[in-house]
């Protein structure tokens, strides 16, 4: 059935395809919150539906051979050099090298007019399957790299389809080279190619929604000022149960509320980050660290002793005593409170460690502030623990 279809048929799906690429692609890009490199790849797909509708025409005799065959040569090599500049720049790369991917294809159209090559068939498909396959084939290695950058589910079956397309051109060259470009495995590969065209498309706009999804979780999680976790985020994040020699920290700066009313609601908000930061500079990895309220930080590290526990709070205590900010050339005084619960052998529910912490938070403002106050937890056997 396949081969009976004849070659303007074949290429009107072909561009049918190409256009609602474009369209889809296009309309994601409006929505999208990282747009970067859509708008090249519908252009992209529009060039291609450029090129074969002058292939198209010319089949047709509509036009001078002159102007269908380096018009379509042109708009082909050219179409998929701003594909594969699209897909760099929707993966994120910040420098893409536009003159690095057009310069060949400037150079193939102006050998083209002095040879006059694009007028033999066989010449003009194989530059321009050789340029399609060189593409997708740089296009699905790209997306494999932003697969380990971003590890977004979408961006591999891209790669898979961007593969699978240059896979198609490769076969197709192949029956041209043959002399089976007419057979029904010539025009399979057309519908395979134009599966690829929606299927590209429409991994593209998934993976503009996969991004959403991501940078949307991250704000929910994030506290906006300090870019440290939220409660929200440490609620997913702490354990349940908290393992035997772990701790949870609980930080509240001291007399805060003088620093907003002497130094305006700005100032306050500087002393906040540069906490946060210094909080930060001085946990491990396998830390956590929120922001529970307004002038409240949590941490929680796992895998200390007492003494350990006791000389990390104790640290951070004295370094964020030691914090230079200035404000107005008056250097703003940050200490702060800390409450600690400690875990020993065996493990203690979060829900008992937290109240815990804080209540060794307000003994040490009751003694003064600027100052550490410890418990141990009473635990759990281990084996009821595990
Ligand atoms: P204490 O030593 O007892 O903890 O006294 P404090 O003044 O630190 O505590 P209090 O609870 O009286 O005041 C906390 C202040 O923190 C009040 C509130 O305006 C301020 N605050 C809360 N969130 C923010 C914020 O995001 N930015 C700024 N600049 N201030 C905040
Ligand atoms: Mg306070
Ligand atoms: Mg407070």
């Amino acid at each position: 059935m396949l081969s009976r279809l004849d070659l303007p048929t074949v290429l009107l799906f072909y561009n049918t395809s190409l256009l609602a690429g474009a369209f889809a692609i296009v309309h994601v890009r409006r929505n999208s919150c990282r747009p970067e490199g859509l708008m090249g790849l519908a252009i992209a797909y529009l060039m291609l539906a450029a090129g074969a509708a002058l292939a198209w025409k010319g089949e047709e005799a509509a036009l001078p051979a002159a102007v269908w065959t380096h018009g379509s040569l042109l708009l082909g090599t050219a179409g998929y050099a701003v594909f594969l500049a699209g897909i760099l720049a929707m993966s994120g790369r910040r420098r893409v090298r536009w003159g690095l991917l057009l310069t060949p294809v400037l150079l193939c159209f102006l050998v083209g007019l002095v040879t006059g090559f694009p007028r033999d068939n066989l010449s003009r498909a194989g530059v321009f399957h050789a340029a399609a396959v060189l593409s997708l084939a740089c296009s699905a290695h790209e997306m494999l790299r932003n697969h380990r950058l971003e590890a977004l589910p979408s961006s591999r079956l891209l790669a898979a389809l961007l593969a699978l397309s240059g896979g198609v051109y490769t076969l197709r060259l192949v029956f041209i080279l043959n002399g089976t470009a007419g057979s029904a495995g010539f025009s399979l590969a057309f519908f395979v190619q134009m599966f690829c065209h929606f299927g590209i498309a429409l991994m593209v706009a998934t993976i503009s929604k996969e991004r959403a999804e991501v940078r949307l979780a991250q704000l929910a999680d994030t506290d906006p000022l300090t870019g440290v976790g939220n409660r929200r985020w440490l609620g997913t994040r702490l354990p349940k149960q908290l393992r035997g020699h772990s701790a949870v920290l609980q930080l509240d700066l001291d007399r805060f509320k003088r620093i907003n009313d002497q130094y305006g609601h700005a100032a306050g908000d500087a002393v906040l980050v540069a906490f946060a930061s210094c909080l930060k500079a001085q946990l491990r990895e396998s830390d956590l660290l929120a922001r529970t309220g307004g002038e409240e930080f949590l941490v929680y590290t796992p895998n200390v002793t007492e003494a350990v526990a006791r000389s990390i709070a104790e640290r951070l205590r004295a370094s964020v005593e030691q914090l230079q900010i200035v404000e107005d050339g008056t250097p703003l005084p940050v200490p702060t409170s800390i409450g600690v619960a400690w875990v020993p052998d065996g493990s203690a529910p979060a829900e008992a460690c937290l109240p815990r912490a804080d209540e060794m938070l307000y003994e040490a403002k009751r003694d003064g502030r600027n100052r550490v106050a410890f418990a141990t937890m009473a635990v759990q056997a281990p084996d009821r623990a595990a």
